[in-house]
């Protein structure tokens, strides 16, 4: 078969579902009228559907004519708690949400996807699995749900491949790596209570301030001073909240931060030192500690023998010199924990377009994909499965 062919006679499909998920964006679990458009539109292929997988997950299952592998393909479909600032004919209509990271492109290329593959079932030996997933942007996410539902039995599945939209990469280029391509994310959060009173008189109080400040600036040594220089890590304090007039120590201050990282014993080090240096300002500065840490998603590790066939995958759909070994990002992404279960590879699809003006981040007001991304990403699907199952 001619994929390339076959994919852009799709095209103004591909595009139309995008700009409808798109004007249309839900968030977290609460998607009903995106998962039943992917539902609807996955039993019009013939494919046998599961809803409400891991609360408003969506599974589609091709079986192909001869028996063989199981190949799982993932999209997220959540949206965004943001007010899209963009002026284009297919703008959210939703106020306050908003597809800012691509993730109605994602759903869009893995329906048609699914529909390429359906047309030529005979050509399978196996059978793949289409998987929507809710949340990916809200932790602890939607893949986990939906591992718990059993989304990776039933066929057992063998091997797990996702895409991202990725704007820090042009349209025509795929980017991924071997090993860690993306973060752990986790998050705490600490209070620090001390004895409020008279700003004049500092001796007679015990000052929240005084000690989270020295606390944000004393875990930045974990990252400069404990963790190698070849290692990576983030320690962000995101929010700090205390006091309310210039001339009162207040009674508490409180601090809400992000750990990224690419390793998991520097993941458990780094969460050990942070608590430690917490309850040690607490004793140093007189102030009672309560500090909480929780895991996020863990860090993504892409199989090596996996990310060499969606490396052959993006030689044939974008020609070898646009295949990139990018460097592992500090965002966190859910796909881990599939990955954890099957070996595969996640990767990016570049989306960027200077000339179209598209090039604002993910998660900004701002954001749009260059929709000529799509097909790219629809034609990744296919050969990979392809390849995969051969
Ligand atoms: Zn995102
Ligand atoms: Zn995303």
């Amino acid at each position: 078969m001619d994929i390339k062919q076959e994919i852009l006679s799709l095209k103004d499909e591909l595009i139309g579902l995008r700009r409808d998920f798109h004007m249309y964006p839900e968030t977290r679990f609460d998607l009903p009228r995106t998962s039943k458009k992917v539902a609807d539109y996955l039993r019009n292929l013939g494919l046998e559907v599961k809803e409400g997988v891991g609360k408003s997950g969506v599974v589609g299952l091709l079986r192909g004519n001869e028996n063989g592998k199981t190949v799982m393909l993932r999209a997220d479909m959540d949206a965004l708690p943001i007010d899209e600032a963009n002026d284009v004919p297919y703008k959210s209509r939703v106020k306050g949400k908003m597809h800012a990271c691509g993730h109605d492109g994602h759903t869009a290329m893995l329906l048609v996807a699914a529909k390429v593959l359906s047309e030529h079932k005979d050509q399978i030996k196996g059978n793949v699995k289409f998987v929507f997933q809710p949340s990916e942007e809200y932790p602890p996410g939607g893949a986990k749900p939906m591992i718990e539902d059993g989304v990776m039995e039933n066929p057992h599945v063998d091997g797990a491949f996702g895409i991202h939209l990725w704007t820090p990469l042009k349209t025509g280029t795929i980017g991924t790596r071997p090993g860690a391509l993306m973060a752990a994310a986790d998050k705490f959060d600490l209070k620090f209570t001390g004895k409020g009173g008279h700003g004049a008189y500092p001796h007679l109080s015990v000052d929240p301030i005084v000690a989270a400040s020295q606390f944000v600036t004393s875990v930045q040594s974990i990252v400069s001073r404990e963790v190698s220089p070849l290692d990576s890590a983030v320690i962000t304090v995101g929010k700090f909240s205390s006091g309310d007039v210039f001339n009162v120590i207040p009674e508490n201050a409180v601090l809400f931060g992000t750990v990224r990282t690419l390793k998991e014993e520097t993941r458990s080090k780094v969460r050990k030192r942070i608590e430690e240096i917490a309850r040690g300002i607490g004793a140093a500065f007189r102030v009672k500690c309560e500090f909480n840490y929780e895991n996020g998603y863990p860090v993504l590790i892409n199989d090596e023998s996996m990310v060499e066939l969606v490396r052959k995958a993006g030689k044939e759909t974008v020609g070898a010199g646009n295949v990139l070994e990018v460097e592992p990002s500090m965002g966190g992404e859910d796909m881990a924990y599939y990955l954890q279960k099957a070996k595969g590879a996640f990767y990016f699809v570049g989306a960027s377009n200077e000339k179209k003006g598209i090039t604002a981040p993910h998660h900004s007001p701002y954001f749009d994909i260059d929709e000529d991304a799509l097909p790219i990403g629809v034609e990744m699907h296919v050969r990979t499965v392809l390849l995969f199952l051969s």
